[in-house]
């Protein structure tokens, strides 16, 4: 027979390792893979420290155009979950790295394989067929939903929702982290006072309803319209141009009117054609800024500038980590925002 001391350690041996794994377990944390780096700072301003989250992206690479790297494989093969931004973005690249990392978890379809288009408001979705004759078309819309702030809020939701399925032992945390987001988002969308004295998603409704104007006039006189919104609201129906079709949801969102893209169709560099066609344009319609991203020449753009007066080149990361002051989602649409007005003064 076993003598008591000796039973008594073998006890307290099992109920350490007991204890000692369940430490191992809810220490572990989560590896999440995204495809770009706005879809891993929301992410991240989610899950907290409960996640590991990396990009594959690294913001100052065209998203179009990634070229896959081994690493990138290797990253795939361990994540427990995949997000991507989809309608077409990652198409040239994402097919052969979730296939040669062989992690089923993470195929398109699986639980954790979150596809963020499923939860935004999209824009240009083509009616009837595409062909390639229309350039670099994207079957189901324009993919550059993140620049609107409010798919930035239904991504941050929609990412959390999904994420609290995969992980329900960390649904509150991520309940209780996305609500800390949205109130920050909504604070640069409108204005602390605001948000304070109406609510974000009050204001986001008004917005959508086109009755923000008409309900904030009926507020009191010292809760003034501020935030990113207010920014740019002396700039409504102002024509601004871009190099690629990838700023139309922050145009519409603030209601800028677009005045044209120096590539003749997405993908398409500018031709002497199209750009003749463009300042004979831009001259009528009074356009002051061509805004476009670091990764594409600025030669066309400066060209234009060049024969048209007042016409100046805004070149401004939108992604994040594409250049300064795009160090998370909410600084980078702070930068572009506060640049864009800042250009636009006459
Ligand atoms: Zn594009």
């Amino acid at each position: 027979m076993e003598k008591p001391y000796v039973t008594t350690l073998r006890r307290a041996f099992g109920l350490f390792c007991l204890i000692f794994s369940c430490f191992l377990q809810g220490a572990e944390s989560i590896t999440i893979l995204t495809t770009t780096t706005d879809l891993a700072d929301i992410t991240r301003q989610i899950t907290g420290e409960l996640a590991e989250v990396s990009s594959l992206c690294d913001g100052r690479e065209d998203p179009h155009a990634l070229t896959v790297r081994p690493s990138y494989i290797v990253k795939a093969r361990t994540a427990q979950v995949w997000i991507r931004i989809g309608m077409e973005l990652e198409l040239g690249w994402e097919p052969p790295i979730l296939r040669d990392c062989r992690n089923r978890r993470i195929q398109v379809g699986m639980p954790a394989h979150i596809d963020v288009s499923e939860a935004i408001l999209p824009l240009d979705v083509p009616q009837g067929k595409v062909t390639r004759d229309q350039g670099d078309i994207h079957a189901f819309g324009n993919p550059h939903y993140w620049l609107d702030p409010l798919n930035g809020r239904l991504a941050a939701r929609y990412i959390a929702a999904r994420l609290g399925k995969l992980y329900p032992e960390h649904d509150a945390v991520f309940k209780t982290n996305l609500t800390s987001f949205l109130n920050a988002l909504d604070v640069r969308m409108f204005g602390e006072p605001l948000v304070n004295c109406v609510g974000g998603a009050k204001l986001w409704q008004w917005q959508l309803a086109g009755t923000l104007d008409n309900e904030l006039g009926k507020l009191p006189g010292e809760v003034k319209l501020g935030g990113w919104y207010g920014t740019l609201r002396p700039y409504a129906g102002v024509p601004v141009a871009t190099y690629h079709r990838s700023w139309i949801y922050l145009l519409q969102r603030f209601q800028l009117s677009l005045a044209g893209e120096l590539e003749p169709k997405p993908g398409i560099p500018p031709s002497p054609k199209h750009l003749h066609q463009l300042s004979e344009s831009f001259k009528v319609k009074g356009v002051r800024v061509i805004l476009q991203e670091p990764f594409y020449s600025p030669k066309a753009a400066e060209l234009l500038a060049s024969r048209l007066d007042n016409l100046k080149v805004l070149v401004c990361a939108n992604s994040t980590g594409g250049g300064a002051g795009a160090g998370s989602y909410l600084e980078m649409l702070d930068h572009v925002i506060s640049a864009l007005a800042e250009a636009l003064k006459e």
